[in-house]
């Protein structure tokens, strides 16, 4: 089958050729790691999992790089890190954010049914020359000085857009455009107004690096420059985001990897998932509208997340909505109910979810043909009704979901956890009077019901007790 993605940068759908198949090279823009990641942050998070699926499915599992970094270098970490630990030196006090953000990002993420990626670097772990003769900032930043790309100023270096005939050809924006919407005389030191910052002197109590430029540290945009050269060359197959990452982010990284490097591309398909809105509301603080994955977790079960997620084609916006959260749920509970605890998944997966998936990651489409697929076993019994629910658990699991048995399904379900506590006591009782009078089968029956909620009861002289199976 054919793999076929939007690429921003050409603005068409176009057939996916890696540059070598036996090691197929995409990198994603990571998290800023000093809060909670919002609902909108998964977005990207989940969109690529798919992707990386995909590719996993086409090239074979060891044949797929993903990169995504994590960025644990930002002015927004240092205001954290003086807020919440003011004892503590600096870098113990980012540390201490960056570690415990990365941390709950992970176990965020891992609960939406993402794998991870192959490699997570760090930017801090870039900014100086390595050991290992891996790419870095400060040698990146060197070479496009010595291209003549990069000047210093006012305690900078900034990357000079001018040096660069096709800047500005992913977002569509024209340098001239730019310059008339550009406010005069903002940064007297820069040579244009476009351009951006590669280093910057750091003050004693921000975090700073020894460079030839003096003590600073690094603009955003050059570490993903860095970090993608350093696991991918200079030149590799995807580079994906979101969308509000185009313009600067994207269109800087470019300038940065091409210019140091003499390439005519940094990636071959550049790829950008659209916005999120809550509630017909763009989130914010303010608005009250503001969702933390962490918070829908304590209400939802990741995969009720994900589903809400995917049904939403990548680059339209989505409306997250109480509502469509509900009805996904319903739509996750009936499919395990149909696979129920059966652990092979055998067999392929379906030849239309696969070319759905195919053509630029249709999942909404590939979810409406996994409903097709539930629907569809009624018509069968036996070992080829057996086979449909496999076909089923097989192509669900290309989108991230159904990974699991019913019964871890439901421990993981907060709502069925919170629910069963009334519903488990009900049981309890029903189970000690069929046993009271005998009725073995219907008490035995109770106990496989318990069993599928994930309830674990024990019976002793002092009556019976019951735990969620871990
Ligand atoms: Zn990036």
């Amino acid at each position: 089958m054919q793999l076929r993605l939007y690429d921003t940068l050409t603005r068409e759908k176009r057939v996916f050729t890696p540059l070598d198949p036996a090691n197929v090279r995409m990198y994603v823009c990571g998290p800023t790691v000093y809060d909670f990641a919002h609902i909108g942050n998964a977005r990207p998070v989940i969109v690529f999992d798919v992707l990386f699926r995909m590719l996993r499915h086409l090239y074979g599992e060891k044949h797929v790089t993903y990169v995504r970094n994590i960025t644990d270098v930002d002015d927004k970490i240092n205001d954290r890190a003086a807020c919440d630990f003011p004892g503590l030196p600096l870098n113990e006090a980012i540390r201490e954010v960056t570690e415990q953000t990365a941390n709950q990002f992970h176990a965020d993420v891992d609960a939406l049914g993402c794998l991870r990626p192959t490699v997570e670097p760090r930017a801090t772990d870039f900014v100086l020359p390595r050991a290992d003769g891996k790419a870095d900032m400060v040698t990146l930043i060197k070479q496009l000085i010595a291209r003549g790309h990069a000047y210093e100023a006012g305690g900078e270096v900034l990357f000079n857009v001018q040096s660069m005939p096709d800047y500005g050809a992913l977002s569509g924006r024209k340098l001239d455009e730019q310059l008339a919407g550009a406010r005069v005389a903002v940064d007297a030191h820069k040579k244009n107004p476009a351009d951006f910052v590669l280093w910057k002197l750091s003050s004693e109590n921000e975090p700073g690096w020894e460079s030839p430029w003096g003590r600073g540290r690094p603009g955003w945009h050059i570490e993903c420059s860095a970090m993608s050269a350093a696991y991918l060359g200079n030149v590799f197959d995807i580079h994906g985001g979101g969308l509000d990452l185009i313009f600067p982010h994207h269109e800087n990284e470019i300038a940065q990897s091409r210019c140091a490097h003499g390439t005519a591309a940094m990636a071959n398909y550049w790829m950008h998932n659209g916005f999120l809105e809550v509630e017909g509301a763009k989130m914010s603080k303010s608005l009250g509208n503001f969702v933390t994955i962490r918070e829908l977790l304590n209400d939802w079960p990741g995969e009720a997340l994900r589903l809400n997620m995917l049904k939403t084609h990548y680059r339209s916006p989505i409306d997250w909505t109480l509502k469509s959260l509900e009805e996904n749920k319903r739509a996750v509970d009936s499919w395990y109910d149909i696979i129920g605890d059966d652990t092979q998944a055998t067999g392929g997966a379906d030849e239309d979810v696969l070319s759905l998936l195919g053509d630029d990651l249709n999942t909404s489409g590939a979810i409406t043909r996994l409903h097709a697929i539930a629907a569809s076993r009624t018509r069968y019994s036996g070992q080829a009704q057996i086979d449909i629910k496999r076909t089923l658990k097989v192509s669900a699991i290309l989108l991230g979901l159904l990974g699991k048995t019913k019964t871890e399904y439901v421990k993981t379900d907060p709502k069925a956890v919170a629910v069963n506590k009334d519903v488990v006591d009900a049981l309890l009782a029903d189970r000690t009077a069929a046993r009271a009078r005998k009725d073995f089968k219907e008490s035995d029956r109770i106990r496989d019901e318990l069993a599928a909620m994930g309830v674990v009861i024990k019976d002793s002289k002092e009556g019976t007790t019951w735990e969620i199976a871990r």
